[in-house]
């Protein structure tokens, strides 16, 4: 109706003076100058996300070439005009770059990419079963930007750091098909292969590959565990000073942290690192529920002390030291995010974690243990989580 009464219009002497309408006063896009692009359906809703810059998707859209919008043709507004065309072109450049740099995939499914605030994703992950929900490729790389962004967000609430501290954009590659993480994990990471799950790059620039096994990774919930624990080592190795407390007789921080994070957003811990490799095992440790693992082990007298389980790489810890490095992490979270990241600077800056231990919480490695082992009889329960 409205293409009939424009194209009526121009015969009009006043046609002129209406196409000049300003958007202001145009009552056919209610002064918005645009409108939705028709074509997204209920996907519009994901596109139009508050985290979501550019989507493949929706740049291959006919009608909008991922604007989501189409100009009004009733008035003019330039402004509006340019921001559109300026997003078709990021998305179009973004589009581009990131196909460029992934190849051609192993099947025939093509990759899709998303541009987050934060993260710039390829995605081959096929459709998923998440809660109650059969969801398709597309909508779960959305989810996964989104979850992703939460991780950041919650990792900066967590140890009360300014949005400064995370300068650097995260490039994240979740492959279906072990093939595309074969040819992409070491060519985005610089690292061999050697038939890992994932692969990641911890600075200068920040890189996490994965292709999703089946046999360890068997649903999206586990998918969902692996990315957590992977790129929480790469938002830590960020924080500045940037470098990586893996392989400098602080694995406990390293890999405490990211099952810290694995647990408090996925539920559960089943991730464990051999250097930049993530290694995932079929059979895990306690079903990766550890705080009553931890619990029994205390009891029991069992427990690694400070002393040894704080001078090993991260390759370097055993199953159970991998709970501990989550207890004391835990442990330490509990006395103040603040607390816990003015210590962790001070480790990554080379200070030795005697001092910086002594300097933040008043203990040495000595008198931490039956602190710590206190605090864990009082606060886990030998039962597993309801
Ligand atoms: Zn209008
Ligand atoms: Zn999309
Ligand atoms: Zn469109
Ligand atoms: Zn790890």
């Amino acid at each position: 109706m409205r293409r009939l009464l424009l194209t009526f219009c121009a015969w009009l002497p006043w046609a002129a003076a209406v196409a000049q309408t300003p958007t202001s006063t145009c009552r056919t896009c209610v002064a918005k100058g645009c409108f939705d692009c028709s074509k997204h359906g209920k996907q519009l809703r994901l596109e139009q996300a508050p985290e979501v810059t550019c989507c493949s998707v929706a740049a291959a859209c006919k009608v909008c070439a991922g604007a989501l919008a189409t100009d009004c043709r009733e008035c003019s507004n330039p402004e509006l005009e340019a921001r559109l065309a300026e997003r078709r072109q990021l998305a179009a450049t973004f589009v581009a770059h990131r196909q460029q740099d992934a190849g051609e995939p192993a099947t025939k499914q093509p990759f899709l990419f998303l541009q987050t605030t934060h993260y710039d994703l390829t995605c081959g992950l096929e459709a998923a079963t998440v809660g109650r929900d059969k969801i398709d490729g597309h909508q779960r790389m959305h989810l996964y930007g989104q979850r992703m962004e939460q991780l950041r967000t919650l990792f900066l609430q967590t140890l009360e750091l300014p949005e400064s501290e995370l300068p650097d954009r995260l490039s994240i590659y979740l492959l279906d098909d072990a093939r595309d993480h074969g040819s992409i994990g070491p060519r985005v990471t610089g690292l061999g292969n050697a038939g890992s799950v994932s692969l990641k790059l911890m600075g200068p620039t920040y890189v996490y590959s994965m292709w999703q096994d089946r046999r360890s990774l068997p649903d999206d919930a586990a998918v969902h565990r692996n990315v957590l624990h992977g790129v929480t080592h790469l938002l830590l190795a960020q924080m500045p000073p940037s470098v990586w407390l893996g392989n400098r007789k602080s694995g406990w921080l390293d890999e405490g942290l990211a099952h810290w994070f694995e647990d408090k957003l996925g539920g559960k811990c089943t991730n464990f690192c051999f250097e930049e490799i993530l290694l995932q095992q079929v059979a895990s440790f306690k079903g990766g529920i550890w705080r009553p693992a931890v619990r029994r082990l205390v009891d029991d007298g069992k427990a690694p002390t400070f002393a040894v389980l704080s001078a090993l790489n991260s390759d370097e810890l055993s199953y159970e030291q991998h709970a501990f490095a989550f207890a004391y992490v835990d442990f330490f979270l509990a006395q103040g995010g603040g607390k816990f990241r003015d210590f962790l600077r001070a480790v990554k800056k080379g200070e030795a974690t005697r001092d910086a231990l002594q300097a933040g919480y008043g203990l040495t490695p000595l008198t931490i243990d039956a602190r710590f082992q206190q605090w864990v009889k009082d606060n886990y329960s030998l039962l597993p989580p309801r």
